[in-house]
């Protein structure tokens, strides 16, 4: 075993946080692979505190492959509501479905197996093969390649194929046989609790004394990482229509951005004319309406650009078409699943009308 796993393994049998999915180091037992698995797909992008509210009503509704497989897209996305990237509840989704069909409801024990399913990519399948299967698997996620990055000074762009290659390697080189999962876990909680992006708090740090960034003050130097772009800014507007007590929403296509959630037909815009709002709503939904009155504009920044979004009070000019759309009582507007900015929208409009009617 080298001296870096050796430090990073005693550190975590006193230092593990304790975790809703997590079996501790010492108990002898591996977790519960579907629990490892919800976990690692739900900590992509997101904070540790997020989640844990998530996998408690998660695991209490599915609590096994099997309710999740049988549940409907609708309940699946409705208990995601507000954690993000949605194309993951779609494919945890769709996986148990494969699942539940070909491997009799359990999740394969292998990395290629694991790499077929829907949503498993290189690290969360070694992160499920070492924690919940005890497979001697290296795994890299930002918190790791930041460790790495720092310890052992690679200078490599962490987000370039050359600096990714490297920083597996490392991972690899330095995997002790026989306790991967812990290891993993150990970097896991070191990126997420000492080494952190900004300030590391090195004077805590286990490994302090072979980290080659530490020695040479480069810590916040590290990773490297290629400049970013600047994003675009969008600006949209989105028709709300009312009738007989029933907001008409429009369930988005299965796939891409907040993919098999609803929302109030919204169109790119270059103005925020009449005209233009009622030109963009009808080319983008064959929908013809007529604006009214704005509502108050609502800003997101999603990944790859930031959203103003006006929401106007419409009337509808006939009737809509697509099986896309549906008429949907203002109650059960919040069991209806959404993204952020149509939560927005959808509340809004609840208050105003509750407002104009006291
Ligand atoms: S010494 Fe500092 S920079 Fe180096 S690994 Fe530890 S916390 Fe990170």
């Amino acid at each position: 075993m080298t001296e870096f796993a050796r430090r990073i393994l005693a550190w975590y049998e006193r230092h593990a946080r304790v975790l809703p999915w997590r079996v501790l180091p010492g108990q002898g037992v591996h977790p519960n692979p579907y629990a490892v698995w919800v976990s690692e797909i739900m900590l992509q992008q997101t904070r540790v505190e997020a989640v844990i509210p998530y996998f408690a009503r998660w695991m209490e509704r599915f609590p096994t492959i099997e309710s999740l497989a049988t549940a409907s897209e609708h309940e699946v996305l409705a208990l995601w509501e507000g954690l993000g990237y949605y194309s993951r509840a779609r494919n945890l989704h769709r996986a148990a479905r494969i699942l539940l069909t070909d491997h009799g409801g359990q999740l394969p024990t292998n990395l290629a197996a694991l790499r077929t399913l829907p949503g498993i990519g290189r690290y969360t399948a070694a992160a499920i093969a070492s924690i919940a299967f005890g497979k001697d698997t290296a795994t890299l996620d930002g918190n790791l390649k930041r460790v790495f990055a720092r310890v052992f000074d690679v200078s490599l762009p962490a987000d370039s194929p050359q600096g990714e290659a490297a920083l597996w390697q490392l991972a690899e080189n330095h995997l002790p046989s026989g306790r991967a999962g812990d290891y993993n876990q150990a970097l896991m909680d070191l990126g997420a609790t000492v080494c952190l992006p900004r300030n590391p708090r090195c004077l805590l740090c286990p490994v302090r004394e072979l980290c080659l960034a530490h020695a040479q003050g480069l810590q916040e130097q590290r990773p490297v990482l290629k400049p970013k772009t600047e994003i675009p800014h969008k600006h949209k507007a989105a028709a709300v229509i009312v009738e007989q007590g029933k907001a008409l929403l429009n369930r988005r296509s299965p796939d891409g951005l907040l993919g098999g959630l609803w929302e109030f037909p919204a169109a790119e815009v270059e103005t925020s004319s009449l005209e233009a709002v009622s030109t963009a709503i009808h080319s983008a939904y064959a929908l013809r309406v007529i604006p009214l009155s704005p509502m108050p504009a609502i800003r997101h920044t999603y990944t790859h650009f930031r959203l103003t979004e006006t929401p106007w009070l419409c009337q509808l000019d006939g009737s809509p078409s697509a099986s896309s759309f549906c008429w949907v009582a203002l109650p059960d507007l919040v069991s209806y699943p959404m993204g952020k900015v149509d939560r927005q929208i959808a509340r809004q409009l609840v208050s105003l009308l509750s407002s104009s009617r006291s």
